[in-house]
């Protein structure tokens, strides 16, 4: 037997933090319009404090049905977080669960007041925030930034300059570490892109160069040309990435 909240709790759950999770890490928008079609999708859920049933997180044998259907029970998540609560119960408690539901409330108050989003600035969720870290914990690494910046493909290069950013680039092409937020993700993509470019050409045309010491020579004077021209449009892309990172709370 489950005490589930009514339809017009979860509503009304939904409603008091203006449909945007409570997780104050991540205050995803969980409701906008379907695409192409009329309707909306909604990717939140109100999520119980102390659990429907027993055996659930953080149950509390004590409560009535009643009040574990109650608005004070529940809540409003997005997907993600809604499923993150339920998996550590030790770390989230309940009283952190009636701390963010408080936050959340106030905050959306606040910003009818002031006509705005509180912080004045989107945030970003975690999981982007971890991704844009890497990246500028990788591009504004010294070795990589005198390869992009200043180095000259016309001469030899050493290739292990370049693994930071190639590790990178396997980073980011992993399905967890893909953008979320659409401003930052479309920057983001056009970085992808341009060093994926550039790998491809050091492992098609850089071959060990004629003296030795471990460093790399690229044959023909277009592809040094085309190296340089990506090397630019690599570090103009970074730029691109730390202009819309201004936008936003972090
Ligand atoms: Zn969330």
């Amino acid at each position: 037997m489950r005490d589930d909240f009514s339809a017009k709790t979860k509503e009304e759950l939904a409603k008091r933090v203006g449909y945007l999770c409570s997780n104050p890490q991540c205050r995803k928008t969980t409701i906008g319009a379907q695409d192409g079609q009329g309707g909306t999708i909604n990717i939140g859920e109100a999520a119980h404090i102390c659990a429907a049933s027993p055996g659930g997180k953080r149950y509390d044998e004590n409560m009535t049905p009643e009040e574990r259907s109650d608005i004070s029970n529940g809540i409003w998540l997005c997907r993600n977080c809604a499923a993150m609560i339920d998996r550590d119960e030790e770390y989230f408690t309940k009283e952190i669960l009636y701390l963010w539901k408080e936050l959340a409330e106030r905050e959306a108050n606040q910003a009818i007041q002031m006509g705005k989003s509180p912080m004045g600035k989107d945030r970003l969720s975690k999981n982007d925030c971890r991704i844009v870290e890497q990246i500028v914990n990788t591009m504004e690494e010294p070795n990589t930034m005198y390869m992009l910046k200043e180095h000259d493909f016309h001469g030899d290069f050493q290739r292990i300059y370049l693994d930071p950013l190639f590790n990178l680039l396997d980073f980011l092409n992993k399905p967890m570490n893909a953008v979320q937020h659409y401003e930052l993700k479309a920057v983001t993509d056009i970085l992808i892109e341009k060093i994926n470019q550039f790998r491809w050409m050091i492992a098609l045309k850089g071959g060990p160069a004629k003296y030795g010491n471990g460093s790399y020579i690229i044959d023909r004077k277009s592809d040094q040309n085309k190296c340089n021209d990506l090397c630019n449009d690599i570090w103009e892309a970074y730029e691109n990435v730390a202009k819309v990172m201004l936008n936003f709370e972090y």
